[in-house]
Parts: structure tokens; C-alpha cells; sequence
């Protein structure tokens, strides 16, 4: 995929992201910055690549399997250092602790499969196909893995200074 700079434009293809058919709709990749000083602030960026309808849903299944996961990480991890709190008993927490990974892993397990059946022979990742990699200045960089060419390509995005808002052209 490549991104068409000019001025204060940025035009995506309407291409897909993932298999390179059609894009309907977008799905929003976060650049972050971490703070410059001690108390300065994170700051954060969106960018709408282009994705189809199926790609999207596709993407938004694998993102719920991975809550899904990191739920079942905290509640074990919660569970296991509450029980030894309150009754300094850790065979009970650590039963707890099982019980949440067992019962909500094969779930996580369920969804990334209904993700994975959601994707045609095109697609290049059940996941996004665009990670945000770097920034620095005004400068963006992203990893796409391109459906063309199964590699990953960096795709880099140069804002001018004045862009505050970026939306999909
Ligand atoms: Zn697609
Ligand atoms: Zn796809």
C-alpha cells in the first residue's frame, strides 16, 4: 500500500489493507509518543487505513480474543493474590486462578478461530495487518504487512506541523 502526501492531505488507495479488495470503511491504528519529560504527556495519534467490511470484522473478532486472554490473565492473577490476602491460603487462589484460565481460554481460543474462518484466501493476517512502529517529529512510521507481497513493508507518514486532525481521504 502506498500513501500519496500532499500538503495537508493524506490519500489512502481505497484499497484494503489486508486483502487489497475494495475499502468500504477503516479500521483506526494508534501512534503513541511516549512523554518527553517526567511530566509530560503520552501523546497519541489516529490513523484511519482503509479496510472492507469483512477485513474489519475480521480484525475487531481478534481484538475481543485477545481481551478475552488478558481478562482471563488479571482475573487469575487478581484472584490468586486476593484469596492469599484475605485467607493466606494459596492452594485456593491458585484453584481460582486455574479455573478463570481454563473456563475463558478456550473461549479466547473459539473467537480467534471464528476470526480466522472470517478471512479469505487474500487476507494477509487475521489481525491488523498495519502496526504503528515509530514516531518521531512529525514523522510517522507504520509496519504493513502487505497482502502482495508477504513481506512486511514500513510505510512511513510525514505530517506537516500545522495537521492536527487527520481523517482518510
Ligand atoms: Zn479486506
Ligand atoms: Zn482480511
Amino acid at each position: 500500500m502506498k500513501v500519496e502526501i500532499n500538503g495537508q492531505k493524506f490519500n489512502f488507495p481505497a484499497q484494503c489493507a489486508c486483502c487489497g479488495e475494495e475499502a468500504t470503511t477503516s479500521v483506526p491504528i494508534v501512534a503513541t509518543r511516549p512523554p518527553k519529560s517526567e511530566n509530560g504527556k503520552t501523546k497519541t495519534m489516529t490513523f484511519d487505513f482503509p479496510y472492507c467490511a469483512q477485513c474489519k470484522s475480521h480484525v475487531g473478532k481478534v481484538a475481543m480474543a485477545e481481551g478475552v486472554f488478558g481478562l482471563s490473565l488479571f482475573l487469575a492473577g487478581f484472584s490468586y493474590l486476593f484469596c492469599w490476602w484475605k485467607t493466606g491460603s494459596q492452594p485456593l487462589g491458585i484453584g481460582i486462578a486455574v479455573m478463570c484460565i481454563t473456563i475463558l481460554w478456550p473461549i479466547a481460543a473459539l473467537v480467534y478461530r471464528a476470526a480466522k474462518a472470517g478471512c479469505s484466501s487474500s487476507c494477509t493476517t487475521p489481525g491488523k495487518a498495519v502496526k504503528f512502529h515509530k514516531w518521531y517529529g512529525f514523522t510517522y512510521s507504520f509496519n504493513i504487512k502487505s497482502a502482495a507481497s508477504s513481506g512486511k513493508r514500513a510505510l512511513m507518514i510525514r505530517l506537516p506541523r500545522f495537521v492536527q486532525q487527520f481523517r482518510l481521504v
